[in-house]
């Protein structure tokens, strides 16, 4: 799993990643808050531009309410997550229950459940802190960009949340091959 560092961060052309076709859900048609057990499956969604509220801090009822009042799945595999909460809230609260105990399959098993793109909007999102990237200039970004890197590299994003500056890179490279061997064409 990649995740990035401050100033080490990249950006990618979905280069490898072949499409099953169909009817999908892109990224302002569905959004997910994963609880504290699914960070990992919340970056690689993020990766795939999806918007998952995640963070160990994030579970129990306050992530119920938040993504009840956001309109968010509840990604979880607690099959007594609902628990003590009120069951006026769990009423309100669209859940999936994920049976996969790890990658791959937790991101097979969102990706076909939510019909889910897999390439169009690949690395259009942080994945530390899950907010959209714009493109920045390269006279605009900041020092913490290496020289060979702006030598190298002519496009660049920007988080505006976290300010982390995201280029392509080889792991962004691998990263894609890995998704297209988990969720290519079957
Ligand atoms: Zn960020």
């Amino acid at each position: 799993m990649f995740f990035p560092g401050p100033g080490s961060d990249c950006f990618a052309l979905p280069l490898l990643y072949r499409s099953h076709g169909g009817e999908r859900m892109n990224p302002n048609e569905v959004r997910f808050a994963a609880d504290a057990m699914l960070l990992s499956l919340a970056k690689w969604l993020r990766m795939l531009g999806y918007d998952c509220l995640a963070g160990s801090g994030i579970f129990g009822r306050s992530l119920v309410e938040t993504a009840v009042a956001e309109r968010r799945w509840i990604l979880t595999r607690n099959r007594r997550y609902a628990g003590d909460l009120p069951q006026l809230l769990l009423e309100r609260a669209d859940i999936f229950l994920l049976a996969g105990e790890e990658l791959p399959g937790q991101l097979r098993e969102v990706a076909d459940r939510f019909s889910l793109e897999p390439s169009a909007f690949l690395f259009t999102r942080c994945l530390v802190c899950n907010a959209p990237l714009h493109p920045i200039a390269k006279p605009h970004l900041p020092p913490s960009v290496p020289h060979a890197v702006r030598a190298r590299e002519e496009h660049f994003w920007q988080c505006r949340h976290c300010r982390r500056i995201y280029w392509r890179g080889s792991h962004v490279r691998n990263s894609m091959r890995r998704l297209n061997d988990w969720l290519g064409n079957p």
